[in-house]
């Protein structure tokens, strides 16, 4: 699976070098040799041309003889290749071969000699009828005296001869094409570089992480498309493995929360059967026993919530509500509770309505926790104060105690799910340490923050915000 990228790149890469070499052979070729024809052609017509109407015209004009002109002829054929210089009779009769002196007497004729062979162009490709053994380009130019043809000059090329000039010109197509293909190494060396390898190592990682192996660790060191997605690959496994880790701490705080109550409740109730607990203790324990299935409840209860909120995610029914209505209505649910511990609620509220923006259930569930909090962890004979303080757009809602405090360090953790700190745990035996974690989530989910302040021994304050209504911020422009 792994190699077939590397393998298909290589197998393109080959195929452009077979695809490029037939071209040449082929497209290449005939185009260089066509080339080289015509340029041949029109080269030999202008020399023979030339040769008409100079050393030919005045041998027909008696100016010169057959001999000098035969000689000039030689020298110029020498000078041209070696291509053969002919002059020949309309009827076919070989006047003059620049190959050799023909001798006067004997009568050499090209039969079938036939100038219109050339049909409209000035050349023609061919064995010419029969007089050479291989195929020769001959061009011809009329030598014209007295308004009329008296011979044509022809000069023959052996076609052998174009071609391989043509296929040196070929040879350089080639070599332009292996330069070419040993240059084009450099993509496939980008490739390897650039995408082979680091993607085989995401691939290696993905199979590490596939397998449960959260910790591997492996890097891709470009700031391109690869190294972005290394780099997400890698945050994700983290994100993972973080994830693992909290499902596992979370299993295994709910587990023992659970296992307590029920481990004493199993104790309590096996005592009384077999007759530890005399039955004029019952009640007693039996209150006990209630008591931890209380806990229970509210632990059962408590994980429903979190669970619930984690779900739905940012799911909240917004409405606009008087949130010191909400303050006073929460406060008096506590008073039998105060009214044990003979303690007081101070109320400081602004404007006598304050209308919110925000989900008012939660809301109430937010003051309830923090208030339950506040009233558990304070002395008898204290004051509770439940402040409002409106900010620009926001209002801020504060519960501040004169309890035990909450120590430094473990101001951070309260919001853990099951955090308890060690100072709360002998007073408060019901605490789940659910409470604060449900109220951050609302308070998250809502777009807004809580803060603690709390000095150990002097007290603790919360503080919230949530946003005003609309209707509100209106009211105070005007
Ligand atoms: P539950 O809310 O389920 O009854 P809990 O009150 O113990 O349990 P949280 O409300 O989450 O749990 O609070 C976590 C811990 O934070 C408490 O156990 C306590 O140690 C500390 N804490 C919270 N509020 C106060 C406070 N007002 N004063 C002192 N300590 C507090
Ligand atoms: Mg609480």
């Amino acid at each position: 699976m792994k190699r077939t990228l590397y393998l298909k790149f290589l197998i393109a890469y080959l195929l452009f070098g077979i695809f490029g070499f037939i071209m040449v052979a082929t497209f290449v070729s005939n185009m260089t040799f066509e080339h080289c024809r015509r340029a041949k052609a029109e080269n030999l017509y202008s020399e023979a041309t030339l040769i008409a109407n100079t050393y030919a015209a005045d041998l027909y004009n008696s100016e010169t003889s057959l001999e000098t002109v035969y000689r000039q002829l030689a020298a110029l054929s020498k000078y041209m290749n070696g291509a053969d210089v002919w002059i020949v009779n309309p009827s076919g009769r070989l006047v003059i071969d620049s190959a050799h002196m023909i001798d006067q007497n004997e009568e050499i004729i090209v039969d079938g000699f036939d100038p219109t062979i050339t049909a409209g162009s000035y050349y023609t490709i061919g064995n010419f009828w029969g007089y050479f053994p291989e195929d020769v380009l001959s061009v011809f130019a009329p030598i014209t005296a007295n308004y009329k043809v008296q011979a044509y000059v022809i000069i023959h090329m052996p076609v052998s001869t174009i071609k391989k000039e043509a296929d040196e010109y070929l040879n350089i197509s080639y070599l332009m094409l292996l330069v070419m293909f040993l240059l084009s190494l450099i993509i496939l060396i980008f490739f390897t570089e650039l995408v082979y390898i680091p993607l085989r190592r995401i691939t290696i990682a993905t199979e590490q992480y596939a397998s449960g192996n959260m910790d591997y660790e492996f890097s891709v060191e470009s700031e391109d498309e690869m190294g972005y997605l290394a780099a997400s690959l890698s945050y994700m496994a983290g994100e993972i493995a973080r994830q693992e880790e909290d499902q596992k701490k979370f299993v295994a705080n709910v587990s023992h929360d659970f296992r307590s109550p029920l481990t004493s409740i199993r104790g309590y109730l096996e005592a009384m059967l077999d007759g530890t607990i005399p039955p004029e203790m019952y009640e007693k324990y039996l209150k006990i026993v209630l008591n931890e299935t209380e806990r229970l409840t509210k632990l059962t209860n408590g994980l429903l919530t979190l669970n619930n909120l984690n779900a739905r995610g940012m799911l909240l029914e917004r409405t606009d509500f008087d949130i010191n209505q909400v303050i006073r209505n929460t406060a008096a649910s506590f008073e039998m509770t105060c009214r044990d511990k003979t303690i007081a609620i101070e109320l400081v509220l602004t404007d006598d309505k304050m209308l919110v923006n925000a989900d008012m259930t939660k809301i109430q569930q937010v003051l309830y926790n923090l208030l339950d909090n506040a009233i558990k962890f304070s002395h008898h004979d204290s004051v509770i104060k439940i402040e409002t303080t409106e900010k620009r757009s926001k209002v801020f809602v504060s519960v501040k105690d004169s309890g035990i405090g909450i120590p430094k360090e473990d101001q951070k953790m309260v919001w853990e799910r099951f955090y308890k700190s060690d100072a709360s745990r002998g007073k408060d035996k019901k605490g789940t340490g659910l409470g604060l974690s449900i109220v951050k989530e609302i308070i998250k989910a809502h777009g807004e923050n809580i803060n603690c302040i709390s000095t150990v021994g002097v007290g603790t304050e919360f503080i919230f915000s949530i946003p005003k209504a609309k209707s509100m911020d209106q009211g105070e422009e005007i």
